[in-house]
């Protein structure tokens, strides 16, 4: 993946297993959220190749009815939450329903007061984001993320933006998602709750994947090796 002349990732080889729960982590710049916005095709990679499910795109031959197919099977959950500010939480959580799915009025609507109240958020259905908190806004933004059944949520440090005593509340929200046989990637440096939820972690540094394993022996804080240290310069 490159922008312009400067080659941001390099030599990822990466493979996800259905329905796991994927952390990743590394320094800051190191290519985390480049690598994420690859996966759901927001930036088009430069070389190589990317597959969800029966859905592949090459970099060689990049056609919009692909970049369609994969994106219709992945969503992304930002740091700034992205919801449409000129639509209630309901709505906002309606709209993948109503846009992509040509799913009836009625039946958007009864779907994603379900979502939402799964997400103890049926209260505030008929407000707009600027009314609501970054945690509520979060939660909603998640929701939509997953009312279409997405084979695939790409989650882009879904808790930075959040004020400290909001940040629980939204890890919940991830955590009881996990449970379900949804396929995650996370990147974050929530290293503890990682350690939790993730089954597998992968660590970046300077646009390569310098290591991956089993998310509790990778962000373990044993040990004096570079993970390690990161890890322990997180928690
Ligand atoms: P991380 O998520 O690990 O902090 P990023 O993926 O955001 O890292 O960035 C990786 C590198 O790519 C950084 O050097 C960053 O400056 C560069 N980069 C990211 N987005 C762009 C862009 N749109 N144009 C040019 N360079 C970018």
């Amino acid at each position: 993946m490159q922008f312009g002349k400067k080659k941001v990732l390099n030599n990822i080889n990466l493979e996800i297993p259905e329905g796991s729960v994927t952390a990743i982590v590394g320094p800051s710049g190191s290519g985390k959220t480049t690598l994420l916005r690859t996966l759901n095709l927001l930036q088009l990679p430069s070389d190589g190749s990317i597959a969800i499910d029966d859905a592949q795109i090459d970099a060689q031959h990049i056609e919009r009815a692909k970049i369609k197919q994969i994106r219709t099977k992945s969503t992304m959950v930002f740091q700034q939450f992205n919801l449409f500010k000129n639509l209630t939480a309901l709505e906002n959580v309606m709209s993948p329903l109503v846009y992509n799915k040509k799913t009836k009025l009625n039946e958007a609507r009864k779907t994603a007061l379900a979502v939402l109240k799964d997400f103890g958020l049926e209260k505030i259905a008929a407000q707009y984001p600027v009314t609501l908190s970054g945690g509520q806004q979060q939660r909603v933004s998640i929701a939509r993320a997953i009312v279409a059944k997405p084979k695939v949520v790409l989650f882009d440090e879904p808790t930075s933006a959040l004020d400290p005593e909001l940040v629980a509340g939204v890890l919940n929200a991830i955590a009881k998602l996990a449970e379900q046989d949804i396929t995650m990637v996370i990147v974050t440096h929530e290293i503890e709750f990682a350690r939790q939820i993730a089954d597998q972690a992968i660590f970046v540094e300077d646009g390569e994947i310098v290591d991956q394993g089993v998310a509790k022996e990778l962000l373990s804080t044993q040990g004096n090796g570079r993970i390690a240290n990161f890890v322990n310069s997180l928690v």
